[in-house]
């Protein structure tokens, strides 16, 4: 059992395959930092390629079975990992807030996402149809067979390893897959925890959690002929990466990508309610999330008002220790991000941005920890409206028009969310269809159900993950045909 003694995982450099924890070929390992207090958690194998392949070839073994045990059976091996997760469940947080420095309370609620996706991917199995059966040429009866893709390599991101994990490998295992699951290498243990918490729960060879650099896996993944999907989240230049070197292979590729989500507030919104809501949309996670408000385009009318109210808002947000039950934001995940959010503010102040912090980061902090930051002034042109900064940053500028709102929530390469605030119900409708998003939020912000899909559009990606939707991505109809 992985058991974190604050400072030292007691399993280290080790990887999970066919059921057990093995030691890797590889001499490069990786030192994984606590971003609350800069120190080492403990180390990671950055697997080599043979590792890789062996953790495919017990993913590939162990589908040769899997895919023959029933939809009903392996429903029930979910409901039996949730029951385990659930008494882990305190463990798995702890893990996930000391990796990732996100607040206890916020690793809590990604550890009971966790829970309802794998509920709801039991459940959902169960009761999946397909196009009618029926005799659709004369004398022959066609009927459609729903089949698993075979091994899928599943490569999960540093802000929500926990929760991403459940989105990548329910779905997948309960249609009939077997998962050879990659975390980021910044903040691998929640997973391979969860490793050892199922590790009696699933066949061997299900489930296999290797540490490796991205490409690293990339590669292997792209290379090895028993992978059918790569299932990535990430960075639109990861996806990239894997898009480019699969014309070979022509390898089912699954992106979930940046984001860069605008908001609209008119004026005749629920100021409190937007600024209450943007401001949680805005900073939740250290504004490290894909789907977090960016960008905020308010009314002029109602403009300054919203400014003082989210200053006010931004000024009692509680910064600190994550194992804080009273912590609202932790630090940033690591130096390097902690210096890409910098940049990327300090590039603005120089073009003339107005710039304005929450002065509330503890005097005495050892970690990585950035305020919240409000930009003002500038153009939908600018590189921190164009680009994702993941970190708690959020652009506010004024709009005069319905029309002109749309315009410049439009303006981006990103579709993943949007939302927009208001009490004029034909305004919300037209809002939903005119804003390009995978998700429209209608007065709230940042909202997530296990039954609803989570996608984007333009450079956000084209998977889905979450709800019905998902297994369609982790399986193939076939068409039967039978002569009468
Ligand atoms: P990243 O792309 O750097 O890393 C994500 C994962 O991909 C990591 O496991 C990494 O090791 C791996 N990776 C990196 N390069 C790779 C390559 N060439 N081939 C294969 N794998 C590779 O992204 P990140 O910094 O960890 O995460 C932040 C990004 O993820 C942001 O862009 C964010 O918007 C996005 N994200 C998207 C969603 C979504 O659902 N759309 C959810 C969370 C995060």
């Amino acid at each position: 059992m992985i058991v974190s003694n604050k400072q030292q995982f007691i399993i280290n450099k080790q990887i999970f395959v066919d059921g057990k924890f093995i030691e890797c070929n590889t001499d490069e390992y990786y030192d994984v930092i606590n971003p609350a207090t800069k120190e080492v958690l403990g180390t990671i194998p950055l697997c080599n390629e043979e590792d890789i392949n062996l953790a495919i070839s017990s993913a590939e073994k162990a589908f040769k079975s899997w895919k023959k045990v029933t939809i009903a059976e392996r429903s029930n091996y979910l409901l039996n990992a949730v029951s385990v997760i659930e008494e882990h469940r305190e463990a798995l947080a702890q893990v996930e807030s000391e990796n990732v420095g996100k607040p206890i309370n916020v690793a809590l609620a990604d550890v009971d996402v966790l829970i309802d996706n794998l509920k709801f991917f039991a459940g959902a199995a169960r009761g999946l149809t397909n196009i009618a059966s029926d005799n659709y040429a004369t004398g022959s009866t066609s009927f459609i067979r729903r089949e698993p893709l075979g091994v899928v390599g599943s490569i999960t991101p540093w802000n929500y390893p926990i929760m991403m994990a459940g989105w990548k490998f329910a779905p997948a295992l309960v249609m009939g897959n077997t998962v050879v699951l990659k975390p980021s290498e910044f903040t691998p243990f929640s997973t391979l925890l969860l490793a050892d918490i199922l590790k009696d729960v699933l066949p061997p060879g299900v489930l296999n959690v290797i540490t490796a650099k991205g490409e690293t896996a990339g590669d292997a993944f792209l290379k090895s002929i028993h992978i059918k999907m790569i299932s990535l989240t990430g960075s639109i230049k990861a996806g990239q990466y894997l898009v480019k070197n699969s014309s070979d292979s022509l390898k089912k590729i699954h992106l979930e990508l940046g984001g860069k989500a605008p908001s609209i507030v008119f004026n005749d919104a629920n100021l409190k309610d937007a600024v209450e809501t943007l401001s949680m949309g805005a900073f939740y996670n250290s504004g490290q999330e894909c789907t977090a408000v960016t960008r905020i385009y308010v009314e002029n009318n109602v403009f300054d008002k919203f400014v003082e109210l989210l200053k006010v808002k931004m000024s009692k947000i509680v910064i600190g220790d994550p194992t804080n039950a009273d912590t609202d934001m932790g630090p940033l995940v690591s130096k390097a991000h902690f210096d890409r959010v910098t940049d990327f503010v300090e590039r603005a102040k120089s073009r003339g941005v107005q710039v304005i912090t929450a002065q509330n980061i503890p005097s005495v902090n050892k970690g990585y920890y950035y305020p919240p930051t409000l930009l003002l002034g500038m153009n939908n042109d600018d590189e921190v409206i164009q680009n994702e900064v993941f970190g708690p940053v959020v652009a506010i500028m004024p709009f005069s028009t319905e029309d002109a709102a749309y315009n410049l929530a439009n303006d981006s390469k990103y579709a993943l969310a949007a939302s927009v605030w208001t009490e004029n119900v034909s305004k919300a409708l037209r809002a939903t269809e005119n804003l390009e998003a995978g998700t429209v939020w209608v007065n709230t912000h940042l909202m997530f159900v296990s039954e609803m899909p989570h996608s984007g559009g333009k450079m956000s990606g084209h998977g889905k993950d979450q709800s019905l939707y998902a297994f369609d991505e982790y399986s193939q109809v076939k068409h039967v045909m039978l002569k009468n």
